[in-house]
């Protein structure tokens, strides 16, 4: 198979690990800059280009699109859809998951556990919707943050008036959840590829810190997840139209809540954590597919 990672840096951990992962099982295999890759439209024609080069007679993309660039990102993905290319995530679905109110809502309505969260448009409906989750202290989350930056702990009602006031000073769009207080520096990812979670692990914030992210300095240990956390974790990709996903979950005394669905989750982490090959797993279910998709063209041919 010819594959091509959508990459900005073909150094970081995830992309090299797929890149060796790819070759290991003899593909062949590039790292293309998203922001490097431009595209054409007309009737009856969709092309895309690197370096004045057109991008051909690709297999599969697997997009590692970071936060900055989901726009673009997302389009350039788009465009190896029009091209029949097989991605390891839809355009569609990528744009939906980076949303945590979205995601959240979705979640919701299919019965996945979560937080209590709301959301409001006037500052003056503040008080109201910090009752609706039950009062402080509370979680405030930027709708599109990632790492833990722009997620607060309010541990009283005048606190969590002033933050909110100011994330809506500076326009910035913000959710606010309950406070799971028994989770407090802890909180589970579990990975989930082709419908099953391959790999789990917990993460633990440092001292008092109560966000778990190991880019706030938090470690990580392998974990076997409850069955109940695997049905979470695998029933909020599919709803998100993810094949690949990283599932945040709280273990709380009501079960697992779901907080996020990553679905460009970093490799580094959980490969580290639990030793399993998730980059050769991901490499794996490409193969599955693309020969899947193949067989179907070949049917119809027939
Ligand atoms: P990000 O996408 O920026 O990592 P998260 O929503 O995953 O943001 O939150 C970051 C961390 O904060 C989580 O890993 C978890 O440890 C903690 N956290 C988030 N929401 C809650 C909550 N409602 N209750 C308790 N802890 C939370």
């Amino acid at each position: 198979m010819k594959i091509v990672i959508l990459s900005s840096n073909r150094e970081l951990y995830s992309t090299r690990r797929l890149l060796e992962a790819a070759i290991a099982q003899e593909h062949q295999v590039e790292v293309l800059d998203p922001a490097n890759c431009y595209a054409g439209i007309e009737t009856g024609s969709c092309t895309l280009f690197h370096g004045g080069q057109p991008i051909e007679q690709v297999d599969a993309v697997i997009p590692r699109i970071g936060a900055s660039m989901t726009f673009y990102g997302a389009a350039i993905v788009r465009q190896f859809e029009m091209m029949d290319v097989f991605t390891t995530v839809k355009s569609q679905a990528l744009v939906r998951a980076r949303d945590k109110l979205r995601t959240l809502q979705l979640l919701a309505k299919s019965g996945i556990g979560m937080p209590k969260t709301a959301f409001a448009y006037k500052p003056l409906d503040v008080d109201d919707l910090i009752k609706k989750i039950g009062g402080p202290p509370l979680i405030i989350k930027l709708i599109e943050g990632t790492q833990g930056i722009g997620v607060v702990l309010a541990e009283t009602k005048t606190a969590a008036r002033s933050v909110i006031d100011a994330f809506h000073g500076l326009q910035a769009k913000i959710i606010a959840q309950e406070f799971i207080k028994e989770c407090a520096g802890k909180d589970v990812r579990a990975f989930v590829v082709n419908g099953k979670v391959i790999a789990a692990m917990k993460r633990q914030g440092v001292g008092d810190e109560f966000r778990s992210n190991i880019h706030r300095g938090g470690s990580a240990s392998e974990i076997k997840l409850t069955k109940e956390e695997e049905r979470a974790a695998v029933r909020a990709t599919k709803k998100l139209g993810l094949s690949i996903a990283g599932v945040d979950l709280l273990q709380s005394s009501r079960g697992p809540l779901v907080i996020e669905v990553n679905a460009s989750p970093g490799l580094e982490g959980i490969e580290t954590a639990t030793n399993v090959d998730v980059a050769g797993s991901i490499i794996s279910f490409i193969e599955q597919k693309v020969a899947l998709a193949k067989a179907d063209r070949d049917t119809v041919g027939a």
